[in-house]
């Protein structure tokens, strides 16, 4: 049974942009926040809070803070790996929610953060300990939940058991990425639908990649199985630079669509969404991945000419 509402993540300012080989500017990417913004996201992943050697494109996450609209109704999510990426994060005084990471494989937990998969829990649950210690709030999320790039298929068991230690520390939700869009829609259905039930009342968000063109079938089974909250990036942009083939997040605008077709609310502005696609694809020089923003609106919707 499909829920009457759901809550989306905007990711798009981070992992849309992370893996984006030409420099955004800083100014772009706070337009790109204002932008989310104004489409009604309320939860936005703003940056991350890495080593900029590894992912140039986030160097000037410390920048992007600064120039954050100061909005109380919204909540901004810098994405941390480590205790040092914790404490920069919260001395921006603009993070009001820390996203820690933990891997359900030692391959990719080893390249995307140098940590065996069981230190990466570790690490989540410090993370989301040293946020509440801040006054903000921690989420951490699974990577690598529905298959590992080097390591192939990974276990549900594996993924339930780091679920309920990470959910142990008190995060405002656990997560199940699947960061290199390998999963399908009944496998989302059963791990999804059993952490649900091993981590209640916490919530379940879900992260998917449409590397395969399963992203919004995933999400729909998620939603079904129980999820409360979907991460996405305006365009369909993404993919993770440690992650050999990854491709893009799901986008936020198809998932909309699709989401609010069905009847599940997401309190999020399509019409206004598909004009900061178009605006998105201007600074990046391209057409962007999502179908919704190249199709006609429908229903009744035509497009108004741009001023
Ligand atoms: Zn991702």
């Amino acid at each position: 049974m499909a829920p009457k509402a759901i809550e989306m993540v905007e990711v798009g300012p981070r992992d849309g942009l992370q893996n984006e080989k030409q420099q955004i500017a800083t100014a772009d990417k706070l337009r790109l926040i204002e932008r989310a913004l104004g489409f009604g996201a309320r939860r936005i992943e703003v940056t991350s809070f890495v080593n900029p050697k590894a992912v140039p494109q986030m160097a000037d996450a410390e920048e992007v803070c600064a120039g954050l609209p100061e909005r109380d109704d919204v909540t901004y999510i810098g994405l941390v790996l480590n205790r040092r990426g914790a404490d920069r994060a919260l001395a921006t005084g603009r993070i009001d929610q820390l996203g820690a990471v933990a891997v359900a494989s030692d391959a990719f937990a080893m390249a995307n953060q140098g940590q065996t998969s069981l230190q990466s829990v570790e690490v989540a649950r410090e993370i989301v300990a040293a946020a509440r210690a801040a006054g903000k709030t921690g989420q951490a999320t699974i990577g690598a939940a529905f298959g590992c790039p080097f390591s192939g298929e990974v276990s549900e068991d594996l993924v339930l058991a780091m679920a309920e230690a990470i959910a142990a520390a008190d995060p405002v939700e656990v997560a199940l990425a699947d960061t290199i869009g390998v999963a399908d829609p009944a496998h989302v259905s059963r791990l999804v639908g059993r952490v649900v039930e091993a981590i209640a009342p916490i919530p379940v968000r879900v992260h998917f990649h449409n590397t395969r063109g399963t992203g919004l079938a995933n999400v729909w089974a998620a939603v079904q199985a129980g999820a409360a909250v979907v991460d996405a990036a305006l365009g369909g942009l993404g993919g993770c630079p440690f992650a050999p083939g990854a491709a893009g997040n799901v986008a936020t605008e198809d998932v909309t669509y699709m989401l609010e077709r069905a009847g599940v609310s997401t309190g999020l502005d399509l019409a206004a969404m598909v004009e900061a696609n178009h605006w998105l694809g201007g600074v990046m020089d391209r057409t962007l991945p999502s179908m919704v923003s190249r199709a006609p609106l429908f229903p009744g919707q035509l497009a108004q000419p741009r001023t």
